[in-house]
């Protein structure tokens, strides 16, 4: 398959596929109650040729950034051959994967070893978002869903703060946007966080994105009266150190701050409170091919019975897009709560 003609694929709002978001696996090493991951994968997981197959046609149809997510991805063994074959197509003319121009990995950082940092910078990957959702350790292990308390809790934070040092070691530069800190904020749980996390985030240069608790999935036993919403995050941060807006870029999850004193930025991902749903870019795979265009979907589309040729599986993901006129977050109070959905971890966030 050659890049010779670039392809928009709209759906029925005219929305473009821009973002593929690969989910390695479903597990996890941590059990975050907000999310609760599955403790095993699927049946038929996706091999790595069928993984760089979706990947290369999707970049046909108009991806620009891969995230790879999951589940937790540093515990999949797929990531770094994955990886490679992605750096390979990107240097190789007339390979689609040439059209990538972000290739991102979400992680709780637990396993960002200095190693595995260095590996993943030398094997191609632009950027790492690294989930941490208190610095106290008490919150952090309620958060996390760890037995153990606040030494347990003190332990995780520690780790991923090793990991944070690892990653810009490696060339993963927070200033140039390639190393962000992602916080899911639960009223009443861990929102005494906010100003910890941002004083965190500020003294590494790093953008925070905090993160509206979803109801993504039926495990969690979501409640409206959990959510803080974004603009009273943002309040507070405000009243700490001035901000100034910057706006959401089109497609982005996001809207964004800056900080007067320009140290760094902080993003608000309100998907609960004002829904972005309009310009919404996003398609998830699940590790063993079902690819879902909302996150608050029941059903995934199969995408392995057309893995027989890349041709019917363009056909396959471009009807799909095609058809797509989801917008969940905006039709919120009109649908019932107690539909069946696919878990977080499954989907990749
Ligand atoms: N394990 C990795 C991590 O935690 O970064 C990657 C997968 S995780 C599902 C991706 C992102 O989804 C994380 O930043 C996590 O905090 C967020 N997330 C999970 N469940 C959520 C929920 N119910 N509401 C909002 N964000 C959620
Ligand atoms: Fe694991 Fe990430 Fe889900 Fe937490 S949010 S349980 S770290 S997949």
């Amino acid at each position: 398959m050659t890049c010779a003609s670039p392809v928009s694929t709209l759906d029925q709002w005219t929305r473009p596929l821009g973002v593929l978001r690969l989910s390695l696996t479903a597990r996890c090493n941590l059990a975050c109650p907000y999310c609760c991951p599955d403790s095993a994968d699927p049946p038929g997981t996706l091999t790595l040729d069928q993984q760089l197959r979706l990947i290369r046609v999707a970049a046909r149809l108009g991806v620009r950034t891969l995230r790879l997510t999951g589940g937790e991805p540093l515990l999949s063994d797929r990531l770094m051959p994955l990886l490679a074959g992605v750096a390979d197509g990107r240097c190789t003319p007339g390979d689609p994967l040439v059209g990538l121009r972000d290739v991102a990995l979400t992680t709780n950082g637990v396993l960002l070893s200095e190693g595995r940092a260095r590996a993943l910078k030398n094997t191609g990957l632009d950027r790492i978002t690294v989930s941490l959702d208190a610095v106290d350790g008490a919150v952090a292990a309620t958060m996390a869903g760890l037995r153990g308390g606040r030494s347990a809790g003190d332990g995780l934070v520690q780790q991923v703060l090793a990991g944070l040092v690892a990653a810009r070691a490696a060339g993963f530069d927070p200033a140039a946007g390639d190393l962000k800190l992602n916080a899911v904020i639960q009223r009443g749980v861990n929102d005494d966080q906010l100003i910890p996390l941002a004083e965190l985030a500020r003294s590494q240069r790093m953008e925070l994105r905090l993160i509206e608790y979803m109801d993504v999935g039926n495990r969690n036993g979501w409640r409206m009266d959990q959510v803080l919403p974004a603009e009273v995050m943002v309040q507070r941060i405000a009243e700490h150190w001035p901000l100034r807006s910057l706006g959401r870029t089109p497609g982005g999850t996001s809207r964004r701050w800056r900080y007067h004193d320009e140290v760094s930025d902080v993003g608000v991902v309100a998907s609960i409170s004002e829904p972005f749903c309009g310009d919404c870019n996003r398609l998830r795979i699940t590790a063993d091919g079902q690819a879902f265009t909302c996150l608050f979907a029941a059903q995934g589309t199969d995408l392995t019975p057309a893995m027989g040729s890349d041709q019917e599986l363009e056909h396959a993901i471009r009807s799909l897009w095609q058809k797509r006129s989801d917008r969940y977050s905006e039709e919120r109070h009109c649908t019932a709560d107690s539909l069946p959905r696919a878990e977080m971890a499954y989907l990749g966030g």
